[in-house]
């Protein structure tokens, strides 16, 4: 079986120092928060290129908490993608505002710039793009277009740790970016785990105290907040996992090309289109086709696994029923939800490993 990720290849090789970083923890049973966590921050800040790093108990804590420290509630909407995990508009409606979509790009599947401006209303208080499968969206037109509505920016890197926009990395563009470590991410703890990267003082400040019951000190509480603080355990795996992400992002992106070379042109496949101002990291290798289904037979009967991010797109997911919107809402995102499959691309798959899945592909199309 070819499986979508592989963590256990991905954590084998880095066995002996990950069990040496969780036994410092708990010899100096550091579970909440401390040492181990505070070492992660400074090097992912240093990392993205960023002043402050809070690191959050999950990628959906991470942006519900950037935007209730910029004041965002009941009464506002934030706009953000359809084309996403559900996380992306839940963290928005966890603050009492509203999502608002704006479709996406039929090849990147990313904030299409052309349709986001008439979205934009007086109760508009962000704008939340998605790196989707790990490529930037197109930050310079989203940045001017919110700056001229004097909007900040979230970005929405659960998908793109090491991902880079012009000289940037993603994350350090807007006000704030947020990042998951969800096990499967391309940096992934030992359980739940997410991040706020920010420049401003004012909100890594805020994400501080929202994370710790609103507490800027033991048994002092300024604001109602959550208990929303990484582990120890989990800032000690990530602190020993952040100097090999650089190498495994490069290992995906030489995978990526191989399925690039391999697949073009074969039957009506249409590959992930990667633009000139960035960087990504291929979180995901995620392809269109009107054959979906062959595909998956031909998956099955070779052995590998079979993945459609994301099946239904968010604005007619039942959670959202309440929004109003219908089929043909979204037709871009409707379109691509029918056509996505994801093939497994992981720093670990093998040349091998990857023929059979190429060659999986390639017969569904012959005839
Ligand atoms: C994974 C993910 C999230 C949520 O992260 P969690 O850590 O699972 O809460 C949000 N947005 C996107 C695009 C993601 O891929």
């Amino acid at each position: 079986m070819i499986p979508l990720v592989d963590l256990k290849a991905n954590i084998a090789p880095l066995r002996a120092e990950l069990d040496a970083a969780m036994r410092q923890v708990v010899d100096d049973t550091a579970f909440i928060l401390g040492p181990a966590v505070e070492r992660f921050e400074k090097a992912f800040a240093a990392y993205i290129g960023v002043k402050h790093c809070v690191g959050v108990q999950s990628g959906t804590a991470a942006l519900q908490l950037a935007f209730l420290a910029r004041g965002i509630g009941p009464g506002d909407e934030v706009i953000t993608v359809p084309s996403s995990f559900f996380a992306t508009a839940e963290a928005i409606s966890l603050t009492g505002a509203r999502p608002v979509f704006v479709d996406v790009e039929p090849d990147t599947l990313n904030l299409d710039v052309s349709q986001l401006e008439r979205a934009i209303t007086p109760k508009t208080r962000a704008i939340v793009p998605v790196h989707l499968f790990g490529q930037s969206a197109d930050l310079a037109p989203i940045l001017e277009i919110a700056t001229r509505h004097g909007l900040p920016v979230f970005e929405d890197a659960c998908q793109a740790h090491g991902a880079s926009y012009g000289e940037k990395r993603c994350g350090s563009l807007g006000l704030a970016g947020a990042f998951s470590f969800y096990p499967g991410k391309n940096l992934g703890a030992f359980g739940e785990g997410g991040a706020i990267t920010t420049d401003d003082d004012e909100l890594a400040m805020k994400c501080r105290r929202l994370r710790d019951h609103g507490s800027p000190e033991k048994y002092r509480h300024t604001l109602v907040g959550f208990n929303y603080r990484l582990e120890g355990l989990q800032g000690a795996v990530l602190s020993v996992k952040l100097p090999h992400l650089d190498r495994w992002n490069d290992a995906r992106r030489r995978l990526a090309q191989r399925y690039d070379e391999k697949l073009k042109g074969v039957g009506d496949l249409q590959l992930p289109t990667v633009r000139a101002y960035g960087r990504p990291v291929f979180h995901l290798y995620a392809v269109q086709s009107a054959a979906r289904d062959r595909v998956f037979a031909s998956f099955e009967k070779a052995g590998v696994a079979r993945a459609i991010h994301y099946p239904i797109p968010i604005h007619l997911q039942e959670a959202y029923a309440g929004l109003g919107h219908g089929r043909g809402s979204f037709p871009v995102s409707e379109k691509a939800a029918e056509r996505l499959l994801s093939l497994p691309l992981f720093p670990e798959l093998t040349d091998a490993q990857q023929d059979v899945v190429i060659d999986a592909v390639r017969s569904a199309f012959k005839q």
